[in-house]
């Protein structure tokens, strides 16, 4: 078998699509050959060796050695060294290369083949004693470090003590003297720690790089991060042994990373640093300051330091020529590794670079622009979650900005709103339409709620990784977390710092994009919806073939929906309708009310605030359909808690205390979400749907005189397992429908659908399509139900099911595909085998989750339905399943 691929002189065995064998950098580095790039000669030993030296206890295959053996003759013939030669030796790197980038996380190893011997032939070599003897030195401690184990900082407290005793500061101020007696130095150490000399044979030194290469892809850190990436252990590395050039050569040498396009903003410019007379792990290590490629970026560094392009202006020259053919080979933004050797450029490595979300958007965009890539690839060039960090508020930079504190930036965009410092606090705001910001020590998975409801999160304890941090980011909620100057007092709801004290109530703003909390309220801009964000917006429209609405119940969300091209309402919860000031009172008037008579006049109470609701709502989304459900939870969720409010709620309503009591109690459920709400309350209080039915359709009546369009109304009906729940409730809805149409002398077109939520109702999904015109996939309540989970306890235990693998992902942020997915195939295919017209949407959380989305296009849905924010998300989400 082959399991080695060599690459030099213009030419390769491999090439960059052969990721998967040869990993990323070893296909790049067979590519940039191939087009004749200036690429050192060297080789690559495959990911299947990796596999193999696992699966055999650690035993590498028997062919191996030759095969390494010859490539190794090549590359010295390539170089006219020879590995371990006295007079002329070849020396290599040796660096991991795995099939997904995985940066920092193995091992990598410069100057291998130096020894006793070949650092003076080295020496002899390129006339310098002092670059020899430094490259010396760094490969005893690199390697020591990575293939023996021992600790980095051994060796620089040596070379610390050395530079102290001698009076010297940089590393750059020792010689050839004083590097030999370092060498001598550490090779003590080595041998006090060890118990062994230092390897001086280059073959033992190669294979024990090779092994440590190939070992590390087991390290607890390798482990990790797959598993944060999804990374399978079976891919394996590559080892890559290149013969080095030397950025230490001196004034004419340097080493350095670059980037095609600048990373954080996406401008087309070279961007990077270098370091002259340095070697890789220079630049990384950040002892010395970088300096600037162009001159460009020199000027706005303000660096008293020469840009490459000045100090090697035909080294820039040469990169700019080969950056650009790079770009255009890959059609990617490419970031790049390179060493000057006496003036000649070096590649060691290309690969697409990582970016932000807005330079991913200004690249995709731009690239299509010259042509080099298609509307639909950069459609595809940009992840639709990422573009939450785009869609939020930021603070207008004109405006005055009082600091009191500064956190971590866990989770981007601004907020202002009041201070609460708990959740119950904080959804109770929600309810009452107040902006708050949830102020903790720090979250934990009982504050989802609150989080929820709140504009933004601060919390004074905890890390970028911390709940707060991870959920907000989920959320596309802004965060700022580990503020730790601020001392929070929850007994006296209070915050304090640097001498000012806030209370509850009290507004302040927060920046998550920098961490920065501020007293008061601070003027926003709206977040940059035109330029690259709208050209890329309009392609993927011009592919998805889902349509996308949003779920609203308040005209600004509705409005922000529109504005980021919701094509309607595709859930409406009217029960948000209810809580307002005079609109509860009625309510709970209603819900306290002996008979329907009295339910009735409560009811009438409330018409005309729901038709006013349900205008806006339509004028709105004028010419778009709107999905209005019926009124949903359980009736004691509009109940109040505490004895004060059940005097307050006795006085408003006139019903004496005791009996609001008696009604709660009655009311009461152990199981509220599988009790008394759904369509079994319109069944039971038929008149509770008829007000909601004549609010619908006296209010599209109304709106179609104002806009002058058709108004589209589809009235939900919610919770429903069976055809004869459905059509009891559509009975009443038909009718209020044809009675509004003989008083107002206008007919409203409408249809009745319902929410495909609970498993009976997807499994009968065929009798329910016989009378139903729609279906809407409730996912919340369709995965609560399929899993056995309850929406509001799950967080205690799923954090631990998914670390533990019990479930891929959260099934109420992507959608459980193999248990809920299926039945939701199977209702949709039920559904349209009796009705082809029958119109699929889903409005669960999941209508906004990427992942979800190609879900419910390969499910054939017509369109998904989620928050406002969301809805670029899911535009792009779902174009790109239509590719
Ligand atoms: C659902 O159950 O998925 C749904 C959209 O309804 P709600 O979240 O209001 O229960
Ligand atoms: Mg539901």
């Amino acid at each position: 078998a082959k399991w080695v691929y060599t690459f030099g002189d213009g030419k390769a065995e491999g090439k960059s699509a052969m990721r998967d064998l040869l990993g990323g950098k070893g296909a790049n580095l067979a590519e940039m050959s191939n087009l004749g790039l200036p690429v050192p000669p060297g080789f690559t030993i495959t990911t299947e060796v990796c596999t193999y030296y696992y699966d055999h206890g650690r035993q590498y295959p028997p062919e191996l050695e030759g095969q390494v053996a010859a490539a190794l003759e090549a590359v010295g013939s390539l170089t006219g060294r020879r590995f371990g030669d006295a007079e002329s030796p070849l020396l290599v790197s040796v660096r991991s290369g795995a099939r997904a980038s995985m940066p920092g996380m193995m091992d990598t190893v410069l100057n291998l083949g130096l020894n006793d011997t070949t650092v003076a032939a080295l020496a002899r070599g390129a006339g310098d004693e002092r670059f020899a003897y430094d490259s010396y030195r760094r490969f005893i401690t690199m390697y020591s470090n990575v293939v023996l184990g021992v600790e980095h900082h051994s060796f620089e407290e040596v070379l610390e003590r050395y530079k102290d005793d001698k009076g010297l500061t940089l590393d750059t101020d020792l010689g050839a003297a004083d590097w030999k007696h370092l060498i001598g130095e550490y090779k003590a150490l080595v041998k006090r720690e060890l118990g062994e000399d230092f390897p001086q044979d280059p073959q033992a030194q190669l294979w024990g790089a090779i092994g440590a290469v190939f070992g590390s892809w087991m390290n607890p850190r390798a482990n990790k991060y797959r598993e944060l990436h999804n990374i399978p252990a079976s891919w394996g590395t590559a080892v890559n042994v290149q013969a080095m050039v030397f950025g230490n050569m001196g004034e004419t040498s340097a080493t350095g990373v670059a980037f095609t396009r600048n990373p954080s903003t996406g401008e087309k410019a070279l961007y990077g640093e270098f370091l002259i007379n340095a070697q890789g792990e220079d630049v990384v290590a950040g002892i010395r300051t970088p300096q600037d490629i162009t001159e460009a970026a020199r000027l706005e560094s303000g660096s008293d330091k020469p840009s490459m392009e000045r100090a090697m202006p035909e080294v820039y020259a040469e990169l700019v020529r080969i950056y650009g053919l790079l770009e255009h080979h890959y059609r990617d933004m490419q970031d790049m590794e390179f060493t000057v050797e006496t003036g000649k450029l070096w590649m060691l490595q290309t690969r697409n670079g990582k970016r932000t979300a807005k330079a991913a958007l200004r690249i995709a965009v731009e690239l299509a622009a010259e042509g080099l890539i298609t509307h639909e690839e950069a459609v595809g060039r940009v992840e639709p979650a990422s573009l939450d960090q785009l869609l939020h508020p930021t603070i207008d930079p004109k405006a005055e900005r009082r600091v009191i504190a500064t956190g971590l930036p866990a989770s981007p965009g601004a907020a202002s709103g009041e201070i609460v410092f708990n959740s119950e606090e904080a959804e109770a705001a929600k309810k009452a339409e107040r902006k708050v910001i949830l102020v903790r020590v720090e979250t934990s998975p009982e504050d989802i709620h609150g989080m929820h409801a709140a504009e933004g999160i601060l919390t004074t304890r905890g890390g970028m990784t911390s709940h707060a941090a991870v959920v907000a980011r989920g959320m596309g909620k802004p965060c700022v977390s580990g503020a730790g100057s601020i001392r929070v007092d929850y007994a006296a709801r209070t915050l304090s710092v640097g001498g000012v004290t806030l209370k509850a109530g009290d507004r302040i703003t927060i920046d998550g994009s920098n961490g920065q909390v501020m007293q008061g309220a601070v003027e926003m801009i709206e977040p940059e919806m035109s330029g690259d964000f709208a050209a890329l917006m309009e392609w993927a429209d011009a592919v998805r073939t889902m349509k996308v609405r949003t779920n609203a119940e308040t005209p600004l969300d509705a409005r922000t929906a529109r504005k980021y091209g919701a094509e309607g309402i595709g859930l409406c919860r009217t029960e948000h309708m209810f809580f307002q000031e005079e609109r509860i009172v009625a309510m709970r008037e209603m819900i306290l009310a002996d008979d329907a008579e009295g339910r009735r006049a409560a009811l009438a109470k409330l018409l005309p605030y729901q038709r006013q609701d349900f205008v806006e709502l339509f004028t709105i989304m004028s010419g778009l359909p709107v999905t209005i459900r019926l009124l949903d939870p359980p009736l004691h969720e509009f109940l109040p808690h505490s004895d004060k409010e059940i005097g307050e709620v006795a006085a408003a309503t006139g019903v004496q205390e005791d009996k609001v009591r008696r009604r709660m109690n009655e009311l009461h459920e152990f199981n509220p979400m599988l009790g008394f709400r759904g369509c079994r309350l319109a069944i039971l209080y038929p008149e509770i749907a008829e007000m909601q039915a004549r609010a619908i359709f006296e209010a599209a009546v109304e709106a179609a005189q104002q806009t002058g369009t058709p108004i589209i109304a589809e009235v939900m009906v919610p919770l429903v397992f069976t055809r004869t729940e459905f059509d009891l409730v559509k009975a009443r809805i038909d009718a209020m429908a044809q009675a509004v149409a003989s008083e107002t002398g206008s007919k409203v077109e409408y249809q009745v659908g319902t929410m495909i939520e609970l498993p009976r109702a997807a499994l009968r999904a065929g009798d329910i399509a016989q009378t139903a015109e729609f279906f809407s996939f409730g996912t919340n309540d369709l995965t609560q139900t399929t899993l056995g989970i309850s929406r509001d306890d799950a967080g205690r235990f799923l954090g631990p099911y998914t670390q533990r693998g019990i479930l891929a992902a959260d099934p109420f942020v992507s959608i459980d595909q193999e248990g809920v997915g299926e039945l939701v195939r199977l209702a949709a295919e039920r559904g349209r085998a009796v009705r082809d017209t029958l119109k699929l949407g889903i409005c669960g959380e999941h209508g906004g989750d990427p992942a979800s989305i190609a879900f419910c296009q390969e499910t054939g849905l017509d369109y998904v339905s989620c928050s406002p924010f969301r809805v670029p998300i899911a535009r792009l989400a779902a174009a790109q399943a239509a590719l």
